[in-house]
């Protein structure tokens, strides 16, 4: 595949600029790609989203034997490229929204640009221990819909206490053979309903007032936790093969504060069943916006969209 990354200048004057490079991104450029629109998509410094990072997804409609996440990424990105998407690997650090065109500030550049599709997804919140990155894909996983089966008759341990962390305990429950969820209180976060669900499950077990102090490895994968009572300093070992991580996202939505409306937590406000914003020719698209789905294929159905919204907003402008 060729990498177009470094083909500057840039035309600075764009009709379509996507901001990410995960699914959503990527779908967004194919779409407005094959609408000849050129698109440029500045990818970051870590192209390829969420599932850069990942291994096997088994999931992803179209891959009966699964594929591997860059993998998938690497398709995805040659298959834009091809009707003449243009990458940058650099990171955005402004834009001005309140202008047209719209700016964006990138490596020291300021590109110009019609419409503007955001798609910079979001980020899983990490425990912060030294070898928990690594373990990604090894028995840590931030996502129970994508990585569930891998474990099935396993130990899984699972981090929080939110709806999150209870709906993705409920769903493990189907595939390990227990689910310990260590939680930093006594009180679960969650709405009473799934509380309740959880509490009552025969295959769900509670560490209340825990904390991970360390992950056990075992041949390059996960072995087992040390959990540290918050309250008695007490350090117990828990053996384990998964470990889940549901202690919430963040939307890498930053940039776009004050400019766009966004909920408490900072996700992309879009009017209803479409991806535009507040402001015309802007669109908002993937997990940046969606805090509910968070799947590739949602993400990419919604990149889709965007381009779609982007591509008639363009048109009318003619
Ligand atoms: P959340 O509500 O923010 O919960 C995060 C949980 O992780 C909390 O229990 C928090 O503990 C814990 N936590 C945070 N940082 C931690 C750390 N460093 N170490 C240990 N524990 C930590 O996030 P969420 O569960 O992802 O939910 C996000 C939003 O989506 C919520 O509004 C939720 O209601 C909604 N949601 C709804 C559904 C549903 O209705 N089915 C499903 C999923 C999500 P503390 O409680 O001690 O702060």
């Amino acid at each position: 595949m060729p990498d177009l990354a470094h083909h500057l200048p840039l035309m600075n004057e764009r009709k379509v600029v996507i901001i990410g490079s995960g699914c959503a991104g990527l779908s967004a450029a194919i779409y407005s790609a094959r609408a000849n629109l050129s698109p440029l998509v500045i990818e970051g410094i870590q192209p390829g989203g969420q599932l850069g990072t990942t291994t096997t997804v088994e999931n992803y409609p179209g891959y009966e034997h699964g594929v591997q996440g860059p993998d998938l990424m690497a398709i995805m990105k040659a298959q834009a490229a091809r009707f003449g998407t243009e990458f940058l690997m650099d990171e955005v650090t402004a834009v001005r929204l309140d202008r047209r065109p719209f700016e964006i500030e990138v490596g020291g550049q300021t590109l110009r640009t019609a419409s503007l599709i955001i798609a910079t997804g979001a980020s899983a919140r990490m425990l912060g221990l030294p070898n928990e990155a690594k373990l990604i894909g090894r028995g840590v996983s931030t996502c129970a819909t994508c990585d569930g089966a891998f474990f099935k008759g396993r130990r899984i341990v699972l981090v929080g206490g939110g709806d999150s962390a209870m709906e993705e305990a409920l769903f493990l429950t189907r595939f390990g053979e227990s689910v310990s969820v260590v939680h930093r209180r006594d009180k679960l976060r969650a709405s009473r309903i799934m509380q309740d669900r959880a509490l009552k499950n025969p295959k769900i077990r509670f560490a209340w007032y825990s904390v991970i102090e360390e992950i056990l490895e075992k041949d390059g994968k996960v072995g087992g936790v040390v959990l540290r009572n918050v309250q008695t300093g007490e350090k117990t070992e828990l053996p384990c093969e998964g470990l889940f991580v549901a202690i919430g996202h963040e939307p890498n939505t930053k940039l776009f504060r004050g400019a766009l409306d966004t909920d408490e937590v900072g996700y992309l406000k879009t009017v209803n069943g479409t991806t535009a914003t507040k402001i015309q020719g802007v669109f908002a698209c993937g997990d940046a916006v969606d805090h509910r789905y968070r799947q590739a294929v949602t993400a990419a159905g919604s990149g889709c969209m965007a381009a779609i919204d982007a591509i008639r907003y363009l048109e009318s402008l003619e």
